[in-house]
C-alpha cells in the first residue's frame, strides 16, 4: 500500500510525489494525503518519531531533533493562563531538545533532504535565505554530503554557522545590494541546468516537517488546543499547523475543532498583516528596523489555494503586528520565566500572545500552544563551538555578470 499521495488542491489531480506544483498553474499548493489516518508515533530519533505522517521513505538518523512540548508554569501564571503549552524548537538538553541549528527550520531541512536522497538527486541544491533556513540546510548537507549553494545577503552572514568541522559540501555566496537581490539571483541560478530549487512553501516535505510541531504538541497534551501562536514571515508554519490539525481531527482521538491560528508579525515590516487586514504596514526601508528580519518575506503564499488566507479563514484565526518594544518586553518575560534564551523571532510570538490575552481573544482556561520557533543558541554555545561557514564568493547585485560568476565558482568547487 502506498504511504501517501500528493494532490493538487484545486483540480484534485494526483501528482508525482516529488512535484512542487500543478502543471495546470500555480494557483494552488499541492498537499500530501497519508494512507494512515491515525498518528502512530515511532521510536525513531528526532522528528522521525512522526514518520507515518511525513512524506519520506527512509530517514537521516544523524543530527535530527524534534519539537519538545511542555506545560508552562511561570509564563502561564504571569499571563494569567491555566493551560499554556510551549512547543520548544531549539537546543535545550535539560529538556531533551536537540534541534542543532536552534530553530524549527531543521524540521523542514531534514525531510527535504531525505526526499532528495530518495530521488538520487545529483544536482546542486540552491537555497536563498536571510539566515535560519540557510543554516538548517547547511547542517543537514554537512551530514549527508549533498552539494548546497547558499545565496545570502551580506548582512546575514553571521547567521551562517554549523557545529560541524567539515562543511565542504556547502558553497556560501554573499550578495551585496538590495535585500531581495539574493533571492532573485538564487532563483536565476536554480533554473539553470545542474541546479535544483528546494521549493519553499510549495514543498510538502517542508510543510509536513513543520507540521510536526502541532503533532508533538497534541500528542504530548492529549488534545487539540483551542489556540496556536506563532511568529510568521512567509506563514508556511501557520499553513503547516493548520494542515496537521486537519489530519488530527480526522484521526478522531484528539477533538474535532481546528485550533485558531494567531500569527504574529514584526512592525514596521508586516506584509502578511497588511494583506489580511487590508492596511499598509510596510515601510520603504524594510527589512530595516525589524526586531528580527527573518520574519520579512516579500511574496508570502497568502492568496494561493491552501495558503495563509485559507488557513486563517478555516480556523477563525487572525494576524497581529507587534512593535519592537512589545517584542523586547516579551523576550525578557519569556527568558526570565522559562529559563532559556529564545530567538528574537520567537519573541514576536510571545508578544502576540501577550496582545491576545490583553484583547480577551483567549480565555484563561483555554488550551493554548505557543510555538517557540527558535531558541537555545546561548545554551548551545556552552556545549559546542560554532563554526562560521567560509564565504566562497562575494558578489554585488549591480554586477551584471554575478550569475555567471557564481555558477563558475560553484561548478569548479564541486567539480561538476
Ligand atoms: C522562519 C522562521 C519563522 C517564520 O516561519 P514561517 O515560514 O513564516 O512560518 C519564525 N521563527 C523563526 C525562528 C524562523 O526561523
Amino acid at each position: 500500500m502506498k504511504k501517501y499521495d500528493v494532490k493538487c488542491l484545486l483540480c484534485g489531480e494526483v501528482h508525482n510525489p516529488y512535484s512542487l506544483s500543478c502543471k495546470k498553474g500555480d494557483d494552488s499548493l499541492l498537499r500530501a494525503y497519508y494512507t494512515a489516518k491515525q498518528l502512530m508515533p515511532t521510536d525513531m530519533p528526532g522528528l522521525w518519531r512522526y514518520y507515518n505522517w511525513l512524506p519520506v521513505e527512509g530517514i537521516i538518523e544523524e543530527g535530527s531533533g524534534r519539537t519538545i512540548t511542555y506545560k508552562s508554569e511561570k509564563l502561564a501564571s504571569a499571563l494569567g493562563l491555566d493551560d499554556l503549552w510551549i512547543a520548544f524548537n531549539g537546543y535545550w538538553p535539560e529538556r531533551d531538545a536537540y534541534l542543532m541549528t536552534c530553530t524549527f527550520k531543521d524540521l523542514e531541512s531534514f525531510p527535504t533532504m531525505q526526499r532528495l536522497m530518495e530521488q538520487e538527486e545529483k544536482r546542486i541544491m540552491v537555497v536563498a535565505s536571510a539566515g535560519n533556513t540557510a543554516r538548517a540546510f547547511a547542517h543537514v548537507c554537512s551530514i549527508t554530503g549533498q552539494p548546497l549553494l547558499l545565496v545570502v545577503p551580506k548582512e546575514s552572514v553571521h547567521r551562517l554557522w554549523t557545529i560541524h568541522d567539515d562543511n565542504h559540501s556547502v558553497c556560501l555566496v554573499t550578495v551585496e545590494g538590495d535585500y531581495f537581490d539574493a533571492i532573485a539571483l538564487a532563483g536565476k541560478i536554480a533554473s539553470r541546468e545542474g541546479f535544483v530549487n528546494e521549493g519553499g512553501a510549495k514543498n510538502v516535505a517542508r510543510r509536513d516537517g513543520m507540521g510536526t510541531v502541532m503533532l508533538d504538541a497534541v500528542l504530548t497534551s492529549n488534545e487539540l488546543p483551542a489556540h496556536y501562536f506563532q511568529a510568521v514571515g512567509s506563514g508556511t508554519g501557520g499553513i503547516s499547523a493548520w494542515e496537521a490539525s486537519m489530519r488530527l481531527v480526522e484521526d478522531g482521538r484528539f477533538g474535532n475543532t481546528l485550533p485558531k491560528l494567531h500569527l504574529g508579525q514584526s512592525l514596521p515590516c508586516a506584509p502578511l498583516y497588511s494583506l489580511w487586514k487590508g492596511t499598509d504596514a510596510i515601510d520603504a526601508a524594510c527589512p530595516d528596523e525589524m526586531y528580527d528580519d527573518v520574519l520579512f518575506n516579500r511574496k508570502p503564499p497568502f492568496a494561493v489555494k491552501g495558503g495563509v488566507k485559507n488557513a486563517l479563514e478555516a480556523s477563525g484565526g487572525d494576524i497581529y503586528a507587534v512593535s519592537n518594544e512589545e517584542a523586547s518586553y516579551a523576550q525578557d518575560l519569556f527568558e526570565k520565566s522559562e529559563g532559556i534564551d529564545i530567538n528574537p523571532a520567537a519573541a514576536v510570538a510571545v508578544a502576540t500572545l501577550v496582545q491576545a490575552v490583553k484583547a480577551g481573544n483567549v480565555k484563561p482556561g483555554e488550551k493554548i500552544v505557543l510555538n517557540i520557533t527558535g531558541g537555545g543558541q546561548k545554551r548551545l554555545i556552552k556545549d559546542y563551538e560554532l563554526k562560521q561557514l567560509p564565504v566562497s564568493l562575494a558578489v554585488s547585485a549591480k554586477d551584471e555578470d554575478a550569475e555567471n560568476m557564481v555558477v563558475k565558482k560553484v561548478t569548479e568547487g564541486f567539480g561538476v
